[in-house]
């Protein structure tokens, strides 16, 4: 069976598309109990974009700190269930922050609608009904959380997504605007994921000429930003890396990501690691399985002054390092996807606490 996924229904691009957004929702306020979610990341508050959101005296509005965790399903049982008490079902949700903002408007608008908690729900169509209409605006990019099928959470047992088709943003606004303001070693990080979703989607059986087109072109921009003779956090970079984001998302969605991702998952599952953050930490040991991919990371990483730790191994105990290979192990379509049907062959839990012995 060939994937069949559905993409974002509508997609603005350009600079100051933000300023749109207020008649992108106008149709839609009519729905449901007429009024308006907005989960903004909490470094906007008191910025100018706090002042230019279109939010009516009705809506709610969320300024949501994501500094200290990722997403979890207690977060998302808790905004819901505060949200369906104080005003009842929304027209719809809208998301404007980085992939942990953009992650908690998928899920809450599938939570919903769909009663329980959130972990009952982490895995493949396991979703019974539609979510509330939902907007994606990015405010860093790099995680292609803008166009991907998944809502990833921390619950108390897994480190693992909402999947499934009615994830996907009804809408998208991308405005290179918004991302001026990333720091610069979260530029790096983010834009990083991107580069490295493109290295492991065409490094693996589930690559094809339809993914392997959007990760042509999204790793040309990637090199563009990151190594070209204009390289840098400047605006024309800023429209290319957006763009980037969403072609790299859109190459995993058709393959598949790999070796990286799942190690991080355990680091991140674990050690509790930022997804992106830890991308880059295990990227920079992984010559083994994708050598090209890993010279040029590092290439990018020297040319922008990005340190990575190494000797971290050193610090974590057995226990922790048999936890983290229990995680990375249980991610089955990622080694099938980058070693093959029989990956079981040459992936072992004792290969994988050797892995992360490298770091
Ligand atoms: P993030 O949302 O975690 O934000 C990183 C930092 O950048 C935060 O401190 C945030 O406040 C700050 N920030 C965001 N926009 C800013 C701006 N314009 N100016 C200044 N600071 C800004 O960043 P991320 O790396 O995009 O997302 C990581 C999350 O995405 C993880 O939770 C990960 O699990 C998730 N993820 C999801 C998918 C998916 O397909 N759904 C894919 C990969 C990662
Ligand atoms: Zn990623």
């Amino acid at each position: 069976m060939h994937k069949n996924f559905k993409g974002i229904e509508k997609t603005v691009f350009g600079r100051g598309s933000f300023h749109q957004l207020d008649d992108i929702l106008e149709p839609r306020r009519s729905e449901n109990q007429q009024y308006f979610v907005f989960i903004v990341d909490n470094y906007f508050k008191g910025k100018s974009l706090e002042h230019d959101l279109p939010a009516k005296l009705q809506d709610l509005v969320y300024f949501i700190s994501v500094e200290e965790h990722e997403p979890t399903t207690e977060q998302i049982d808790t905004l819901r269930d505060e949200i369906l008490e104080k005003k009842g079902l929304p027209a719809g949700v809208v998301g404007i922050g980085g992939g942990s903002i953009l992650d908690i408007a998928k899920a809450l608008s599938l939570m919903l609608t769909n009663e329980g908690s959130s972990t009952l729900y982490q895995g493949l169509d396991l979703i019974k009904y539609p979510g509330v209409y939902h907007v994606g605006v990015p405010t860093i990019s790099g995680t292609g959380a803008e166009v991907s099928t998944t809502a990833v959470l921390t619950g108390p047992e897994k480190k693992l997504g909402l999947k499934c088709e009615w994830t996907v943003f009804n809408q998208v606004v991308l405005d290179p605007d918004l991302i001026k303001t990333v720091p610069r070693d979260w530029w790096f990080y983010t834009g990083m994921d991107t580069y490295i979703h493109c290295i492991e989607s065409e490094n693996g059986r589930m690559n094809n000429a339809y993914s392997h087109a959007f990760a042509e072109q999204a790793m040309k921009l990637c090199r563009e930003v990151f190594l070209g003779e204009k390289s840098g956090q400047k605006p024309e970079n800023d429209e290319k890396l957006m763009v980037a984001s969403l072609m790299g998302g859109l190459s995993l969605t058709y393959s598949e990501v790999g070796v990286c991702h799942a190690l991080s998952y355990g680091l991140s599952k674990i050690l509790g690691y930022r997804h992106c953050y830890a991308n880059c930490v295990i990227m920079n040991h992984l010559e083994d399985y994708y050598p090209e991919g890993v010279r040029e990371f590092k290439t990018m990483a020297a040319h922008h002054k990005i340190d990575l730790p190494q000797g971290l191994a050193k610090s974590w105990n057995d226990k922790t390092i048999a936890q983290m290979a229990e995680v990375a192990y249980n991610l089955p379509h990622m080694w099938n996807h980058a070693i093959g049907e029989n990956w079981k062959k040459t992936i072992s839990i004792d290969l994988l606490k050797k892995l992360y012995k490298r770091m």
